[in-house]
């Protein structure tokens, strides 16, 4: 065959996680009432681990209804056994022959050791992806029931029950009254049979309005309706005339139907070689030898009467050993008798079967063939051999099996993946909506991984990786998804949550585990995690948002300090964009120059009213944000990593306009600029300061620099030597926002300081309250005794500046004595003006 095979999809991708399960001795009827809640089809019964029976919908329609006590059985008594599944490897298409062989809605799918872990129905099957072209070029007309079973309203439930039985349907048409129709199901059945007894008419019961498409409907539209509505089934309506019944099944069988009629199409080419090589004996036999193909021929009582060398190279049997044996010789015991039954039956039905078969070689090793076999006719229509072609595809289902952990698993940890998890979110969300429950998303990302990464080495990286994913696995429940998206980015599906308590309680245990040490070979060190949570349906209705705004959240919870989790909000989507469309425009800003400038505010002399010295203030103008203040940008350059560049940029335009007013032959004060942790410490920052004062020819006294005692915390000592080198430049040292911080006044003897500036808040509560008066009456007189200038900021009133007169306060800055300016303003109103001088 010359089709090219597209990539397995294996029903994993499609199946539930969650389980409906009990005991064989659980009452019939708690087992409905369970179903029902919960508007599961089918519920699993498990004995040791294993599932030794199932019990569905269709079931309760051979209850007899009549009896009351029809429920007041073990479940294991009604049971049908043994439960058919498949393994989880399957493919999607094997789950579709295995759903037409066996006429049922479900499928239970088992782990390696036969465990039951999920579940497949039909519906899952239809809403598949891949499906959608063919569905929407055909017609509903084409799959629909065109003639469903009709009931009379009047009929009761018991009735119904023996009826759709009996027609063997799972749907039925109620005319519940004369102009009003109504439809009945397997799931309103099951749930109704608690409730009310056999004896009950129908025509309460059916479910009304109906839902219908028309006939030239696209089979497209017909699910869509069916999964917006969670309805089973929908009338199909023609000029006003119930024309047929669509449901799920319907939709599954005419796409089997299509997957038949591509295979009748190769086998008839078959066919037609066969014939011909038969009218050419000799080109056949050549062929035949030469195939790469294993053929077996057999009488039609199945005896071996020719065999291909290809076949002995398969098996390991030469012609001698199996001529007039069967081919059962090449038996694996892997299938059972119910099996090779269907095969004869569809061999006798339809005269050819496909399908894989576990076969065992001579040496006794175990392979997979893919096997057709047909049955040749002679010209009256008897059997007269039957023609097996099979070839060994043992190493492609290992190649599936592989591709299958690659694509779905990530490689380090065995973690399902992205695309895993998207699969298992789409399925969980769909799930959750119809039971109407809830379920969470924990994006978790862990806290300066790269730093472990970096100092110990990628090896170290992995090792920690495992430690962590073994971690949050084992503070999870059974039914909850990890899954790693990469990196150290881990996400937690949650389903069947009770409410949003519940997951923050997860969140701190998971955040509680990570912290503990880890070990990774002779390292023993800490690492924290940020967690961002959202919760379905409160804050997303998709599975792509609720990952989205589990990522803004653990965002924020980055943002605010590490090692906490977050639940999301609205506003975070928009102050994230925000926050990063001004990210940008910063970074644009940096590299254009464009917008960003310097204020001058003047310092001055207290009794006076001199210029003594200005602050330099950075000033952003955006043309769609407008005027952003210094307090919402500069803490953005630290987080974005680009206050350096921006505190060298300021610096620069202060020196420039220094060296300007030098040149026009005004005489400028000390202008002092204000030095964030991250600009203070880098590594050449005395390097930056000479060659900016040289390269600008600036006379020393020129520029100083404001630190807030936070710069310095715990640092003091490094801070130093770095602090007398600077004032070698000529820099004065002043001490920014006095007493807000970590105040110790015991650390400023030991500082190389010029200047405190006393914070604003001290200022504005003078005359207020007597404590910030006996602070300020000690700050300012541990100042004298430490030769340092005292500033008061943020003056603003004429009581306030004379407040200030009773301590040793020699200079203010504020809105009283002046505000920041431009520095063309600044200069007009204030420099050339007399003035007392240099400041010391
Ligand atoms: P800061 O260093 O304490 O600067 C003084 C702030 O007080 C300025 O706010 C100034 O406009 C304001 N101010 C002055 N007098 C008064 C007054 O009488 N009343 C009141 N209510 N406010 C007054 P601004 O310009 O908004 O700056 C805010 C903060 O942003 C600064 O506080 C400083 O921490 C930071 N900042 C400004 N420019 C720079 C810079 O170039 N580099 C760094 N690292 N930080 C800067
Ligand atoms: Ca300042
Ligand atoms: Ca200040």
């Amino acid at each position: 065959m010359t089709d090219i095979p597209s990539p397995p999809v294996f029903i994993e991708r499609l199946m539930h996680t969650g389980l409906l399960t009990c005991a064989s001795d659980t009452p019939l009827r708690e087992a409905v009432e369970r179903m029902a809640l919960r508007r599961f089809s089918a519920i699993v019964v498990v004995e040791n681990d294993v599932a030794v029976g199932i019990w569905t919908e269709r079931d309760s329609l051979r209850l007899d209804l009549t009896r009351a006590d029809c429920l007041d059985v073990p479940i294991g008594q009604v049971m049908s056994r043994p439960v058919r599944s498949l393994p989880v490897h399957a493919t999607v298409s094997e789950a579709e022959q295995w759903f037409t062989r066996h006429r049922c809605r479900h499928l239970l799918v088992v782990d390696g050791h036969g465990r039951p872990v999920g579940m497949v129905s039909q519906t899952d099957m239809a809403q598949k992806q891949g499906l959608e072209p063919y569905l929407s070029l055909h017609p509903v007309s084409k799959a629909m029931d065109i003639a469903p079973l009709e009931l009379p309203g009047h009929m009761s439930l018991a009735q119904a029950a023996t009826e759709l039985l009996h027609h063997n349907r799972d749907a039925a048409v109620v005319s519940c009254s004369p102009d009003r129709l109504g439809i009945i199901t397997e799931q309103d059945i099951l749930s109704s049979i608690t409730r009310c007894p056999g004896a009950t008419p129908i025509g309460g019961l059916a479910s009304q309005p109906l839902l219908s498409v028309g006939p030239e409907d696209s089979l497209l539209h017909a699910r869509s309706r069916l999964l917006d509505h969670r309805s089973r089934y929908l009338t199909v309506v023609a000029n006003g005339q119930l024309a047929g019944l669509i449901g799920f099944r319907e939709i599954i069988n005419s796409v089997e139907h299509r997957y038949l009629e591509e295979l009748q199409q190769a086998l008839k080419q078959r066919d037609q070689a066969l014939l011909s090589s038969r009218l050419n004996l000799q080109l056949a036999e050549r062929v035949i030898e030469a195939s790469l193909e294993g053929i077996i021929i057999t009488d039609p009582d199945n005896r071996i009467v020719f065999v291909n060398p290809a076949f002995s190279h398969t098996t390991g049997y030469s012609i001698e050993e199996v001529l007039g044996r069967t081919p059962a010789i090449l038996s694996s015991g892997r299938h059972d008798a119910a099996f090779y039954h269907d095969m004869w039956q569809t061999l006798n039905d339809k005269g050819y079967w496909r399908g894989e078969i576990w076969n065992r070689r001579k040496s006794g090793q175990l392979y997979l063939e893919l096997l057709t076999i047909t049955a040749i006719r002679d010209d009256d229509g008897q059997i007269t051999h039957f023609a097996a072609l099979f070839t060994d595809i043992t190493h492609i289902r290992e190649n599936e099996d592989r591709i299958r952990k690659l694509a779905y698993y990530d490689a380090l940890t065995g973690l399902p993946n992205r695309r895993l998890l998207e699969d298992r979110l789409e399925l969980a969300v769909r799930h959750t909506h119809r039971n109407k429950q809830h379920l969470a998303l924990i994006f978790l990302d862990l806290d300066h991984f790269k730093q472990v990464n970096d100092t110990l080495g990628h090896a170290a990286g992995d090792e920690l990786l495992l430690d962590v994913s073994r971690r949050i696995r084992g503070r999870l429940r059974e039914d909850d998804t990890l899954a790693r998206l990469g990196g150290d980015e881990f996400i937690v599906l949650l389903p069947e949550l009770s409410d949003a308590e519940e997951t923050s309680r997860i969140a701190r245990r998971l955040i509680d585990a990570i912290a503990e040490p880890f070990k990774i070979g002779p390292h023993e060190f800490r690492i924290g995690c940020s967690l961002g949570i959202s919760l379905y349906p409160d804050d997303a209705d998709s599975a792509e948002q609720l990952l989205h705004h589990a990522d803004a959240a653990m965002y924020q919870a980055k943002q605010e300090g590490r090692n906490d989790y977050r639940l999301y909000s609205r506003d975070m989507n928009h102050q994230q964009h925000q926050t990063l469309a001004m990210e940008t425009a910063l970074r644009n800003a940096l590299e254009t120059g464009d917008g960003l400038s310097v204020h001058y505010q003047p310092q001055v002399d207290r009794a006076s009213r001199a210029l003594a010295g200005a602050e330099a203030l950075a000033r952003w103008y955006h043309p769609d944000f407008g005027q952003v203040s210094p307090g919402e940008f500069i803490p953005l350059a630290e987080r974005a990593g680009l206050m350096v560049p921006l505190g060298l940029t300021l610096l620069r335009q202060v020196a420039d306009q220094q060296r300007r007013w030098l040149d026009m032959g005004l005489e400028p004060v000390p202008v002092s600029v204000n030095l964030s942790a991250q600009q203070f410490w880098q590594h050449n920052l005395l390097v930056q300061f000479r060659l900016l004062l040289a390269e600008h020819r600036l006379p020393a006294g020129l520029i100083g620099i404001e630190l807030t005692e936070s710069v310095l915390l715990d640092k003091q000592q490094q801070a130093i030597p770095l602090l007398n080198e600077l004032r070698k430049l000529g820099c004065t040292i002043a001490i920014d926002d006095f007493g807000t911080g970590y105040s110790s006044l015991s650390y400023l003897q030991d500082l190389p300081v010029d200047m405190l500036k006393i914070d604003r808040s001290f200022i504005q509560r003078l005359g207020e309250s007597r404590s910030s008066g006996a602070i300020l009456a000690a700050v300012t007189g541990l100042a004298r005794e430490l030769e340092l200038q005292v500033v008061a900021e943020g003056v603003e009133t004429e009581a306030q500046m004379t407040a200030l007169g009773r301590y040793p306060v020699a200079l203010v800055q504020g809105f009283l004595t002046g505000r920041p300016l431009p520095a063309q303003d600044f200069a007009g109103q204030w420099l050339g003006k007399a003035r007392c001088g240099l400041a010391t």
